[in-house]
């Protein structure tokens, strides 16, 4: 019997671990997305997109499809999904495995403005004009279209919509991963006197913190939601391992 997976996607994790799992004949993996990136990266392993209807809908797919591992690798931000993934599990009896990469923290240099939401993120910019990094996403952006006094440098993935910008912005896209020296020539470039970002973690877009530091900038970090308790590893070659671990034990090859 092979190891049924679903994870939950839209992390690098995500994407990481499927490809990991792609060609491991003891799994069959399915990579679930929630559909808010027009132009996701090709999946190694079968992909489904969109929400299920909350965790009723999630727990009913896991036994509709005889899933044995949910594992929930979705963005440190996405709270809803990960509550759904806690209660899902439960409900159809099904392992979880959530992969929790570690928080930023500030180290010797940084000089950090802690806020709780991007309402907090836009009002902690004043009311005199800055220039600003805005890396929140291009799908939250009325807080900052309405503090309309400020210069935004908005880095997104995909384009935002033109209507949904504010009046003085400047928009590129990039994925990451991003080095020092350019994310330093970015903020040199556009004279940048701010960063916004969320506390996502990591090392793919860790580099702008470092540049901020080196040109004594401050960050605005938007601090992460509150999320349940759920057996958790930081890595994906911990969620890998754990996964072994979960097939030896309880599936019989
Ligand atoms: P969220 O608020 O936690 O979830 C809202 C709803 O979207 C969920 O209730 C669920 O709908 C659906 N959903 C979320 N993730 C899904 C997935 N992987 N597969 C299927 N449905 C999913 O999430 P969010 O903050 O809107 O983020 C949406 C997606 O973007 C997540 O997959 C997340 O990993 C990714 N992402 C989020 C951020 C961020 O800053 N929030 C940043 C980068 C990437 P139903 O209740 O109908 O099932």
């Amino acid at each position: 019997m092979t190891l049924k997976l679903l994870i939950l996607g839209g992390s690098g994790e995500g994407a990481a671990l499927a490809r990991a799992l792609a060609d491991d004949p003891r799994t069959v993996t399915t990579l679930s997305l929630a559909g808010r990136t027009e132009h996701p990266a090709p999946s190694p392993v079968p992909m489904r997109t969109g929400g299920f209807g909350g965790a009723e809908g999630l727990a009913r797919y896991l036994a509709e499809t005889g899933t044995h591992v949910l594992v929930d690798a979705t963005h440190p931000f996405a709270a809803q999904m990960k509550r759904n993934a806690v209660e899902a599990a439960q409900l159809a009896g099904v392992a979880l495995l959530a992969i929790r990469r570690p928080a930023w923290e500030p180290v010797e240099g940084d000089h950090w403005i802690l806020v709780a939401s991007l309402d907090e993120a836009a009002a902690a910019l004043g009311t005199t004009p800055r220039r600003v990094l805005l890396t929140t996403g291009r799908k939250e952006l009325a807080p900052f279209v309405a503090e309309a006094q400020h210069f935004y440098l908005l880095r997104s993935v995909e384009a935002p919509l033109r209507e949904a910008l504010p009046p003085h912005v400047t928009a590129i896209t990039a994925r990451g991963p991003f080095n020092l020296a350019s994310e330093r020539a970015l903020l040199k470039s556009h004279a940048i006197d701010i960063v916004v970002t969320k506390n996502s973690g990591g090392t793919a877009t860790a580099a702008k913190l470092e540049a901020a530091r080196a040109l004594a900038l401050p960050v605005i970090m938007v601090r992460r939601p509150e999320v349940p308790e759920a057996p958790s590893v930081e890595t994906v070659e911990e969620a890998f391992a754990w996964l072994e671990r979960h097939h030896d034990g309880t599936i019989s090859a």
